[in-house]
């Protein structure tokens, strides 16, 4: 799929619409969810153009990577999430319901989660 330009993340990118920012670095942001599914739920993005976890996999530089996956560590534990244990959820594809076509890790916690998947 052709990264779509016009993606609220893109969006959120060029500062034309807000998000409640928690940290960023030069290829990596950090921002809470505007629809919260648990007391946490924060969104970790990269700020290059990747419609999901595929194509980051594929076309990101280890840079890239390296951001990414220690940002998801770094906001877990801002936000006092990693010792009560927290959810990870990247949606990609059709099957798996992604929303916004920028490739985006889910950071959910706060309360106990109950089962990884609804039947
Ligand atoms: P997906 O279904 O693509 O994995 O998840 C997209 C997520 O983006 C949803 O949890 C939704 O609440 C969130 N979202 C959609 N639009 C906005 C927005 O404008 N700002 C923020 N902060 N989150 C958004």
């Amino acid at each position: 799929m052709a990264y779509d330009p016009d993606n609220v993340f893109a969006r959120i990118l060029r500062g034309e619409i807000p998000c409640k920012k928690i940290c960023e670095d030069t290829v990596t942001l950090a921002f809470h969810d505007i629809n919260p599914k648990a007391p946490t739920h924060a969104l970790v993005i990269p700020k290059g153009a990747y419609v999901d976890h595929n194509d980051f996999a594929a076309r990101a530089t280890d840079a890239e990577i390296a951001s990414l996956e220690r940002m998801v560590g770094k906001v877990a534990d801002m936000l006092g999430v990693s010792e009560g244990g927290y959810r990870l959820i990247s949606n990609c594809g059709g099957n798996a319901h992604q929303d916004v076509p920028h490739y985006h890790v889910h950071i959910l916690g706060g309360r106990a989660l109950g089962p990884m998947l609804a039947k």
